[in-house]
């Protein structure tokens, strides 16, 4: 059945000078249970306006999968810059294959990317914010080595349908 899920991120503390020139990158790598290669906890990667995702199965073997981006909003309010995304995938239920789990249409990791332009130099830069990191973590422009934003908080992952 169609599923969805709801995608929140922020950055906060954006520095004064960097902060009209970060933004969020429309590309997400994200854990799903995949009931074509009927393996749990693949990481599926999918970019804004793609019909389709492809599923890392393993070291040398990817395969396309029914999931895409339906939605990519970015907020920047004060210091903070969010995006609410929503991912709409294919879910049926399956046992691993090799495990033995249930799948369950739930995602319990993601990883979402950000970039920015330095006002001082010529020069851009980029990062990521995963679920499973050690914060609060900075992310410093080594063009003019500022501290330009604080990943502090863990993007929340939530079941729509
Ligand atoms: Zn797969
Ligand atoms: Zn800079």
């Amino acid at each position: 059945m169609l599923r969805s899920l709801e995608i929140r991120a922020t950055l906060s503390e954006l520095e004064n000078a960097h902060r009209d020139h970060v933004f969020w990158e429309p590309t997400i790598e994200l854990s799903l249970d995949c009931f074509i290669c009927e393996r749990v906890g693949r990481t599926t990667g999918m970019e804004l306006g793609d019909e389709r995702a492809v599923c890392v199965s393993g070291r040398d073997y990817k395969h396309f999968t029914a999931a895409r981006i339906s939605a990519f909003d970015v907020t920047s309010q004060d210091t903070l810059l969010t995006v609410r995304t929503v991912v709409d995938f294919w879910w049926a239920p399956f046992q691993d294959a090799k495990r033995g789990g249930e799948a369950r249409p739930l995602s319990r990791w993601v990883r979402l990317h950000y970039g920015w332009r330095c006002p001082h130099q010529e020069t851009s830069g980029k990062g990521s914010i995963q679920t499973n990191m050690r914060r609060p973590r900075s992310a410093r422009c080594g063009a003019c080595d500022t501290e330009i934003a604080v990943d502090a908080e863990v993007p929340s992952i939530r079941l729509l349908v």
